[in-house]
């Protein structure tokens, strides 16, 4: 019977699971992010090394396919990296690499045709539809694009706030919240916060959350970020739709810690998708499995010789 591994790897944190030939999960594993274009490939070979040898434990067994869905990983090159490490850390198993997208949605509508919209450290929205075409919006990564995820709504945050110390925006109850976060009491000492200790997408990421909050306190300047984020969120997921020619019943997933952070994101995109005749908000539902789950189903497929 086969033995299959599924790994989640996000710009925030990655998860493993080894499983059964009927998907029954025997072990599971977490660690940070290990997003390829974010964290490099020294990071990303530590991180999957480590993960694999916890879940395998002691024992003999070794897995017949690894699928595993990395964000940052969009291009055959970064493809051929990943198999790279994997070769290095003497995975032998038959391996599966794609975008954390497709695990995620086959996580939360199985393998027939949907839309995901992942709202992680990154974001991007993904497609299939019943012709088997696939179809992508976003998820260029933080510096090109990435609207909408925690990253891009923690970065917003922090900006207003600087705005406000300058008077070159409206104040604010980011602001103190955001000084609270980083231990500061004033915004000149975000500065040094930020430039002199080196600050990964994840680390603004966690600063997401503070616009829920200043958002639920009727924080104008946050209510504005948060609803700007979900416009984003929704215009990526209606290109999908639009490319995919899309129509009737198919599910669209959200999946990834900002539709946690900022839960409001959830009712906004509903709604929003519901407003431009995209879907109605009954079939827009969270995924409430681990995108891992995704990869394992992906890579038993795999092991019984067929495609997904
Ligand atoms: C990455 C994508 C990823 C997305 C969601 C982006 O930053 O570039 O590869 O799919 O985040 O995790």
């Amino acid at each position: 019977p086969p033995l299959v591994i599924g790994i989640d790897a996000g710009g925030t944190k990655t998860e493993a699971v080894l499983a059964d030939g009927q998907g029954e999960v025997i072990a599971r594993a977490r660690r940070g992010g290990a997003n390829l274009a974010a964290h490099g490939e020294l990071e990303v070979e530590k991180t999957l090394h480590e993960l694999i040898e916890e879940v395998l434990g002691d024992g003999p067994a070794r897995p017949d396919v690894i699928c595993l869905g990395i964000a940052g990983v969009d291009r055959p090159d970064d493809s051929a990296i990943i198999h790279g490490i994997m070769r290095r850390i003497g995975a032998r198993a038959r391996l599966l690499v794609t975008n954390d997208a497709l695990i995620a949605l086959v996580a939360g509508a199985g393998v027939g045709p949907g839309v995901v919209v992942i709202a992680g450290t990154g974001s991007i929205a993904y497609g299939r539809n019943a012709r088997n075409e696939a179809a992508r919006a976003g998820g260029w990564g933080y510096i090109l694009a990435d609207e909408g995820s925690g990253f891009w709504i923690g970065r917003q945050a922090l900006r207003a706030v600087v705005r406000a110390a300058d008077g070159r925006g409206p104040a604010t109850a980011l602001t103190p919240l955001v000084l609270d976060f980083f231990g500061v009491s004033r915004a000149e000492q975000l500065v040094r916060e930020v430039y002199r200790t080196y600050l990964k997408p994840s680390d603004i990421a966690r600063c997401a959350r503070l616009v829920q909050q200043a958002r639920e306190g009727g924080d104008a300047v946050a209510a504005h970020i948060a609803s700007v984020a979900a416009d984003e969120l929704s215009a990526a997921v209606r290109s999908v739709v639009r490319q995919l020619e899309l129509d009737g019943g198919f599910p669209v997933v959200m999946a990834g810690g900002a539709f946690h952070a900022v839960p409001w994101l959830q009712d906004a995109l509903r709604a929003r998708l519901a407003e431009a005749s995209i879907a109605p908000a009954a079939q827009v539902h969270l995924l409430t499995t681990d995108p891992a789950l995704g990869a394992v189903r992906l890579a038993l497929a795999e092991a019984r010789g067929g495609a997904s």
